[in-house]
């Protein structure tokens, strides 16, 4: 084999500060792998590791000969602050494989950016400066992070370039892994980029960040009209606020081929007409009573059009525990028809159903395990109407030709609604969900999502934006943000603090 030696790896987690421990099994129930193993996983057609990863290996593939050496990639999608032992644990594993693979030529890494630990409040920054440490001040490392990572300076000084997604539901994973392989590239033949650094004191609602259209997807245009042959990235991170860490807020990085102070000009531009904007952000949600009355008068008239409803407080790609049950008791008891509910995660109530078997009546107990206090108990008499294993490969939106698993997955009718019960805790954003249940989606009156707003990209082919309810109901991700009793956010930070005054100044730069 000849070529560049390419250190590949991964480690995705974002932290809702306020939601229960991320355990090593949620890890291994999403993506823990090793070595060949994760060779393997990228070398099927349906992966389970990140996007980013398979986006940077084609984009390789393409140019002159390399070596991939396959480190470690531990993904688990959205929880709580993440157990330090099992944090400690993934590091110092990609610390033995890179050791264990000197000398390099270079990181690539897809990382998310928004974890915490219980006791590291950076682990992003840790992880990076760790692997810095072992590859030297002049190996390219190189990463992919999420539009909503929380970003900190010890992050963006320890890499060569950070580059995030810029959509929203994330579709371009792939592509910013291949942005991260031509850069790669760049560096293997001399180039050494600068990254200016700007945070904002701004931590926007979690339903205001869509950039197809609305503030985000203006911020982003405006960023990428800066790219040139000078300017080689622009990554605006709007950040995970229910993160609840020193770290939040918006941030700006601006990466160019050589000129620090461009790079700093930039991103200060950049952040301060984002801040003019700030006011646009602010979003309004429907509540449960006239989301109810929308969802009766759509079932009531098959001639409407059909209306999707988005559970946003309860998202588990937030950290929510995907299992409230406001909306679901206020459906059942006002007698709407033609809804269906995906996907609520209740693992005793799915072996429950499974144990049953189709057909079966019963009463179904919603959240008889669950201690979180937004989770409480729900009965009503249900009706299994299908069973499957939950193993589904993603046809649209972010689990596009992606493995996922809901694990042993229930339908159960209750009066004029349908549940999907999952054993996983994860967000409906994939049609196959609900569809490997028999579920046809152009007949369903009412959808019910838990999902901020990954369940856009896989459902607009139906529910279109004008067709898409937001509803108000309490929750772990609520996108109220006065609500949330704020333990380390950073004051002032708008919009929690009234009157605000802010002009970028100090841009932090990283290089030469
Ligand atoms: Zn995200």
């Amino acid at each position: 084999m000849a070529g560049p030696r390419i250190a590949l790896g991964g480690f995705m987690l974002e932290s809702n500060g306020h939601a229960p421990v991320a355990t090593r099994a949620e890890f291994e129930a999403s993506c823990w792998l090793e070595g060949e193993a994760l060779a393997a996983d990228l070398a099927k057609p349906a992966p389970r590791a990140p996007a980013g990863l398979s986006g940077f290996i084609r984009a390789m593939d393409a140019g002159r000969p390399w070596q991939p050496v396959f480190t470690i990639a531990a993904t688990a999608g959205a929880s709580g602050p993440m157990d330090q032992d099992v944090f400690d644990d993934v590091v110092a594993r990609l610390e033995a494989a890179l050791r264990a693979a000197m000398p390099l030529d270079g990181v690539f890494l897809a990382l998310h950016g928004a974890a915490t630990a219980t006791v590291d409040r950076d682990p992003d920054g840790t992880l990076l400066r760790r692997v810095r440490a072992i590859v030297g001040p002049d190996v390219p490392v190189l990463g992919t992070l999420d539009l909503h990572a929380n970003v900190a300076w010890s992050m963006v000084e320890a890499a060569d370039m950070l580059a995030a997604y810029i959509t929203n539901p994330h579709v371009d994973q792939a592509e910013r892994g291949a942005e991260c392989a031509a850069v790669m590239r760049a560096m293997l033949g001399g180039m050494r980029p600068r990254s200016a650094f700007v945070k904002l004191p701004f931590i926007p609602p979690a339903t205001s960040q869509n950039t197809t259209a609305g503030p985000y997807a203006d911020a982003i245009a405006h960023g990428q009209r800066y790219l040139d042959h000078e300017v080689l990235n622009v990554s605006i991170s709007s950040g995970f606020s229910l993160g609840d860490t020193p770290k939040n807020g918006l941030s700006v990085i601006v990466t160019t081929r050589t000129d620090g102070d461009r790079a700093r000009q930039v991103a200060a531009e950049i952040a301060d007409w984002i801040w003019s904007t700030r006011e646009r952000w602010i979003t309004n949600l429907t509540s449960l009573e006239d989301a109810t009355a929308l969802a009766l008068a759509a079932g009531r008239d098959p001639a409407a059009p059909s209306l999707l409803f988005a559970d946003v407080a309860d998202n588990p790609g937030g950290g929510g525990r995907g299992n409230t049950a406001f909306i679901l008791e206020s459906f059942v008891r006002a007698g709407v028809e033609g809804a269906v509910f995906g996907i609520h995660n209740d693992p005793a109530l799915a072996a429950e159903a499974h144990a049953l078997g189709l057909g079966s009546r019963f009463t179904a107990r919603f959240n008889r395990d669950e201690t979180n206090i937004f989770s409480k108990p729900f009965e009503a008499e249900a009706v299994v109407e299908a069973l499957t294993d939950g193993e589904v490969v993603g046809r649209r939106g972010i689990y596009r030709g992606r493995s996922v698993s809901t694990g042993p997955t229930a339908l159960l009718r209750i009066g004029g609604v349908r549940v999907a019960v999952v054993t996983n805790r994860r967000q409906l954003a994939e049609p196959r969900m609900v569809e490997s249940l028999g579920v046809d989606l152009r007949a369903v009156r009412s959808l019910v999502v838990k999902s901020r707003g990954h369940f856009r990209a896989g459902f607009d082919d139906i529910w279109t934006p004008d067709r898409i309810i937001e509803v108000d109901v309490p929750g772990l991700t609520t996108v109220v943000l006065t609500r949330v009793p704020w333990r380390e956010v950073p004051r002032p930070i708008y919009p929690l603090d009234a009157g605000m005054e802010w002009k970028a100044a100090g841009v932090s730069l990283r290089g030469g």
